[in-house]
């Protein structure tokens, strides 16, 4: 049984290293139920602009009951729906609409780790931001440039220019894209292994990278209007002690939210984050961090937040962009036919 909410504050699209456009990934929202859709690209909003006015264009085919409206079906690739509860696919068309919220996936550098910090409901035109995700393009081409000169030298060949051509046109090049381009070149077994043996930490074409602070990226997602949240907190390979070292810093600076559920998270993880959540007075996010396609990470999945924390979508900078605060999550809980939920897919890390 897999369970999807309607609300998701956490994917990407060809702006970065996410497999769909952003029209598909919204065209994908709809499909399984979604609300609430954030988009947030790594280091990027390349993606936004066209997601709203998708969702926009899809959201007036559902009030006009045009027949090209998109519908509620949770397909997965290679299995089909046989079991509904705790909801119904037979929602009315104004139950349907999806509010797209402008986000983004920063990454910094936080006592050598790599951090992402979140910033959700954010004014993609915003000075200050437009500074820092300039800064973060020069580093990231710098750095993807260097990572493609390491794989040509291992025998791949033009590795920086292909993987640029099969991502959008701008995009953030992270080395979720490599993964992808050695595993399509056949040089890896899965996304997993060209991580292992080729872009993991240490590995051949590992690069080393000094992103901006946790404090800038606090400060950049402030002054564009939105809230920042410390992103899938449990995946960083750091102790408990240092998470809450983490937590500690993050909230001086200004962080406000906490990303609570995500997708791939084992019942230990959650509670803790529940937890970590209470004890420092976070508002709490959730997201699926869904790239393509992947049993264990799809829009909405496996997404709850208890009661007893305040969400993100409760706060003044939700509401500009017509959230409403009392927004109940909804949760379906579906089985789909045999064969889907046991596919072999990639697993991934952050
Ligand atoms: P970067 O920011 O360039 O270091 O790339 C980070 C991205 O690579 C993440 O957002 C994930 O999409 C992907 N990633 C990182 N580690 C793994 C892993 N072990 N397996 C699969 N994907 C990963
Ligand atoms: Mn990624
Ligand atoms: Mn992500
Ligand atoms: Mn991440």
């Amino acid at each position: 049984m897999t369970t999807v909410s309607n609300i998701d504050l956490h994917c990407h699209t060809t702006a970065s290293d996410g497999a769909y456009s952003p029209e598909a990934v919204v065209a994908r929202a709809y499909s399984r139920g979604l609300n609430v859709l954030a988009i947030t690209d790594h280091d990027g909003v390349g993606g936004v602009a066209a997601a709203v006015a998708e969702a926009q264009r899809l959201n007036q085919l559902l009030l006009n009951g045009d027949a090209a409206a998109p519908t509620e079906t949770y397909i997965k690739p290679g299995a089909e729906v046989v079991g509904v509860e705790n909801g119904s696919l037979e929602r009315s068309p104004a139950e349907r609409l999806l509010t797209v919220v402008p986000g983004i996936e920063l990454s910094t550098t936080w006592r050598e780790e790599q951090i992402h910090i979140a910033g959700l409901f954010i004014d993609i035109n915003n000075a200050t931001m437009q500074e820092l995700l300039s800064q973060q393009r020069i580093q990231r081409v710098k750095r993807a440039e260097a990572i493609g000169e390491k794989l040509d030298r291992l025998g791949f060949s033009n590795s920086y220019q292909r993987c640029c051509e099969r991502a959008g046109v701008g995009a953030s090049i992270t080395r979720g894209n490599y993964a992808r381009f050695i595993f399509e070149e056949g040089k890896a077994a899965s996304i997993d292994d060209a991580f292992n043996q080729y872009l993991g930490r240490g590995k051949p074409a590992y690069v080393r990278t000094q992103w901006g602070t946790i404090e800038q990226a606090v400060t950049a997602i402030r002054a564009a209007g939105g809230i920042a949240v410390l992103a899938h907190p449990r995946r960083y390979k750091i102790s408990n002690g240092r998470l809450r070292r983490l937590c500690t810093d993050f909230k001086a600076c200004g962080g406000l939210g906490f990303e609570v559920a995500s997708s791939q998270q084992k019942p230990l993880d959650f509670q803790y984050l529940v937890q970590l959540c209470v004890e420092f007075d976070f508002l709490a996010s959730l997201g699926s961090d869904f790239h393509t396609d992947n049993i264990y990470r799809d829009l909405g999945q496996n997404l709850g937040l208890p009661d007893a924390l305040t969400p993100v979508w409760r706060s003044p900078e939700a509401q500009k962009f017509g959230l409403d605060p009392n927004l109940k999550q909804r949760r379906v809980n579906l089985t789909y036919a045999k064969g889907g939920e046991s596919a072999a897919v990639e697993k991934s890390e952050a």
